[in-house]
């Protein structure tokens, strides 16, 4: 419904790659949808599943959208106008910005000067972060090392000193997601053996498999049953208990992926998203500025 009635015609490319030229580097992105609004506007779109809408600030200055712009300039030399929409597909809602050509030509000094800093720079101290569970030099990084031994470097002691909060608190949370992801990697190893015997007993500590029992009620025997049982109108026992499974619909989604077009599909995804009911709850968001 977000999406309107759109003519498939309209659609100019769905996960177009570009290679834009900055100074001597080229930045290499995929842009997630293109629309052709008019004759002079196209209209890049990007979708999003993010549980938190952005802010008008982050939406205006998002160096992703100034970068999409460009390569949408590049790509279709004919647009004049380029609109930059999120789509924020868990809320339905489009959030659209636009660039100025002093924010183009900014974002393009910052990616330039990101570039030269990164080719000229002589040190990469490590940079404990999300995904140094998959990194291939863990074996090798020191903070890595250290993170694992749950070496802490700062402590607050004050907690009325709010950046002293913060900076306690990023801390714990980079540590909490390392040791985390190596619990899960010792008790993958641990698993792998309990596939040969039954139980192992090691350092003083018992480990074995055991099933754990999940009750699913398959939908038209409950709802027979509960009809029979106590005359309940059908349609309202279907409106109270029946609803479709997130996991078993993108399994769907996933094969249909072969059967249909792209943009047939991105605009069956809007849809389904659209109509589901989205039900919110206050959840705690950090994230590094
Ligand atoms: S393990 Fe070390 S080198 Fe790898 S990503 Fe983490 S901090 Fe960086």
């Amino acid at each position: 419904r977000t999406q309107g009635t759109l003519d498939h015609h309209d659609i100019l490319a769905v996960e177009k790659e570009f290679r834009l030229p900055v100074g001597p580097f080229t930045v290499l992105g995929y842009i997630d949808r293109v629309d052709r609004v008019d004759d002079e506007t196209v209209e890049v779109l990007d979708y999003k599943t993010n549980r938190l809408l952005f802010t008008r600030d982050e939406v205006d200055s998002s160096l992703q959208m100034s970068l999409y712009h460009l390569a949408a300039r590049q790509l279709w030399p004919w647009a004049k106008k380029v609109k930059l929409t999120f789509l924020m597909l868990r809320h339905g809602l489009r959030m659209t910005t636009e660039r100025s050509p002093e924010q183009l030509e900014a974002a393009m000094r910052y990616v330039e000067t990101v570039g030269r800093m990164t080719e000229e720079a002589t040190e990469f101290p490590p940079r404990l972060n999300s995904n140094c569970v998959w990194c291939d030099h863990r074996s090798k990084c020191p903070a890595y090392a250290e993170a694992l031994k749950g070496k802490r470097d700062f402590v607050c002691e004050n907690t009325d000193d709010l950046p002293a909060v913060a900076r306690e608190r990023e801390e714990v949370a980079r540590l909490v997601k390392i040791l985390s992801d190596r619990k899960a990697e010792l008790e993958g190893v641990l698993k792998t053996h309990l596939q040969e015997h039954d139980e192992l007993v090691l350092a003083g500590t018992r480990y074995r498999m055991f099933n754990t029992a999940k009750t699913e009620y398959p939908l038209e025997p409950t709802v027979e049953t509960i009809e029979k049982a106590t005359g309940m109108e059908r349609a309202s026992l279907v409106a109270r208990l029946a609803a479709v499974d997130k996991k078993a619909l993108d399994a769907l989604l996933k094969e249909l992926a072969g059967r249909l077009d792209k943009p047939k599909l991105m605009l069956l995804k809007a849809e389904l998203e659209a109509a589901a009911t989205i039900s919110y709850s206050p959840r705690f968001w950090a994230k590094a500025v």
